[in-house]
């Protein structure tokens, strides 16, 4: 039987897309499965346009937009395309989070294909499909506790939670025939779960392994602040202490750290903290998983929900209801808020009527392009309603300098760096950088 092997099926010159195959002898472990977020996708699938449901595979392989792979995809999602359904061949997913371009393919697997994840991912993934839409598929699920371990073939996985911009981020430490891969997922170091990150380095560099497949989402120039959440705390501390109107803000839906960290600064600067149904439905899913601190729906003094005009509302809306507030509401309390308004939803500032000089607060990483559209659409708004625009957020990714600092540390005999635009960044960290190639396989024993 051959020896352990490293395929890159996606994440390769790119962020997000993260695809890891694992092979070892007869054993094949795939790590994470979402879409790519790089350009190429949005040459040809944008907002309107999407892969059509009926079939998902044939729409994506024609871009070479998913990897083409035997014994993976189910016979359903791979309806009209020329890649034949044959048996599963690929005997275990692993999930490393709950963020898009990492789970957000599963449910085109095989269903008999068994999927591993944490189970802090579990209950996020849950919410999402309850609230969002998402559909992640029937699949043997296995729910993993932080620091669990699970047995495929004669590959042994433990699961090492770390902190990132969603709960229950989980790196791997797979032990194969000839020794450990490290798979990082997306970490950070300087978010409120630090030390787990740091536990699981320790963990990772006591493998002494043979090889680290790590992100590098931002290795190379990286021109944005580094700022920690702590940071964001008070740079929100000083924009509501500085304003007597209304405070707006955006913020990814699942940050569940930022969540908390604005509403603990609404809290101290005697403000209430007024979330969407969306964000109350996931606080109230995730519910004692909760890091310390963060909101809790019905329970947690100084927070409001805010319901939507519209026609309709879901089931999962519905327990939010009695107690929600409205445009009219919000328009009333302004000076005693901190709105939080996803861009999708800034009709609602048509009947809230912000006061000009309202501070908005942009939550969120900036555009990556200057011809964003959402950016240019949001902008107009703003201006519409003379809002002023503050840009205040701390990354999910450890920076440039901490990543090679800890690659070194690591000190895996080969390096693989992916989720990344700039994969040689890592060279100067010593050891056997190989940026890797779309779809080439790697020999573990060769080097
Ligand atoms: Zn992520």
């Amino acid at each position: 039987m051959r020896g352990p092997r490293l395929r890159f099926l996606g994440g390769v010159r790119e962020i997000g897309g993260s695809k890891l195959l694992v092979e070892d002898g007869p054993d094949r472990l795939l790590f994470d499965f979402g879409p790519s977020f790089s350009p190429r996708f949005e040459e040809f699938y944008v907002n309107f346009l999407q892969p059509r449901s009926t079939s998902p595979v044939k729409d994506l392989l024609e871009f070479d937009l998913l990897p083409r792979v035997d014994g993976l995809y189910s016979a359903e999602a791979l309806y009209g395309s020329d890649l034949r359904h044959v048996p599963p061949e690929v005997h275990g997913v692993f999930v490393s989070h709950a963020h898009i371009d990492h789970a957000g393919h599963l449910a085109l697997l095989d269903p008999t294909i068994p999927v591993y994840v944490g189970e802090r991912t579990k209950r996020i993934l849950d919410a999402i499909e309850s609230s969002s839409g998402g559909h992640y598929g029937d699949h043997p699920w296995h729910v993993l506790p932080p620091g669990g371990r699970a047995r495929v073939g004669g590959v042994e996985v433990e699961a090492r939670p770390v902190d990132h911009s969603v709960p229950g981020a989980t790196a791997f430490l797979i032990r194969t025939s000839e020794g450990t891969v490290v798979y990082t997922g997306d970490f950070r170091a300087h978010g409120p779960r630090g030390g787990e990150t740091r536990e699981f380095l320790a963990a990772a560099a006591r493998e002494r392994p043979i090889a680290l497949v790590m992100e590098g989402t931002r290795a190379g120039p990286d021109p944005r602040p580094d700022r920690s959440e702590a940071g964001v705390r008070e740079g929100v501390d000083r924009i509501l202490g500085g304003s007597r109107r209304l405070a707006v803000v955006s913020h990814y839906p699942r940050d569940i750290d930022r969540l908390t960290t604005l509403y603990r600064a609404a809290v101290a600067a005697g403000r209430e903290f007024v979330i969407p149904l969306k964000t109350a439905h996931l606080l109230a899913t995730v519910g004692a998983d909760l890091p310390p601190g963060a909101p809790v729906p019905g329970s947690s003094p100084g927070l409001r929900v805010y319901r939507r005009t519209k026609k309709v509302y879901y089931r999962w809306e519905r327990p939010f209801l009695d107690e929600s507030v409205d445009a009219a509401w919000v328009r009333e309390h302004a000076g005693e808020l901190l709105l939080s308004l996803d861009l999708h939803h800034f009709a609602e500032l048509i009947d809230i009527r912000p006061e000009a000089g309202t501070p908005f607060i942009h939550s969120m990483s900036e555009p990556f392009s200057e011809d964003d559209v959402d950016d240019r659409v949001l902008h107009n708004w703003l201006d519409h309603f003379g809002l002023g625009f503050c840009q205040m957020h701390a990354s999910g990714h450890a920076s440039g300098p901490e990543l090679l600092e800890i690659a070194r540390h690591i000190g895996a005999r080969s390096l693989f760096p992916i989720h990344t635009e700039h994969p040689e960044a890592f060279i100067p960290a010593a050891g056997h950088v190989v940026p890797p190639e779309l779809g080439a396989t790697y020999p573990l024993r060769s080097f």
